[in-house]
């Protein structure tokens, strides 16, 4: 008899670990591609369940969509992103993100609150620069 409660959060764990180890702020599909040998049975639509509870949880978050993948990111503290449109990495900044608390309380004023805002800047990375 198999405990399928338990192998389902086998599954979940090993998909939140790994969007949380890296910095490539993955896809759906690198998720399963860097899984699948190790964990039988899975899918990429068990992936893509996985990431959509992750997110509703708040556990992770959506970043933004490079060449028509959604990429998800592990660390959820406010913090910038760049994108190579080059060779479409998505990095962190290391910088805070000097807006976000301004942000939140100007809104409050006017009756809104503010979860969250995104700021992405585009352009060439290191390596793309390099070539
Ligand atoms: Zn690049
Ligand atoms: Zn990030």
């Amino acid at each position: 008899m198999v405990c399928t409660s338990r192998k389902h959060s086998k599954k979940r764990d090993a998909i939140l670990g790994i969007i949380r180890s890296t910095s490539v702020h993955p896809s759906a599909h690198w998720v399963y591609e860097r899984l699948r040998t190790s964990i039988s049975g899975l899918s990429l639509a068990t992936v893509y369940r996985n990431i959509n509870l992750f997110r509703g949880e708040g556990l992770i978050k959506s970043v933004c969509v490079v060449d028509g993948e959604e990429r998800f990111d592990g660390r959820i503290e406010p913090h910038l992103h760049f994108i190579c449109t080059c060779c479409g990495g998505v990095f962190d900044l290391p910088y805070p993100d000097p807006l976000f608390k301004s942000f939140i309380d100007i809104e409050k004023m006017k009756g809104f609150t503010v979860d969250y805002r995104k700021t992405v800047f585009y352009g060439l990375c290191v390596h793309c620069t390099e070539k």
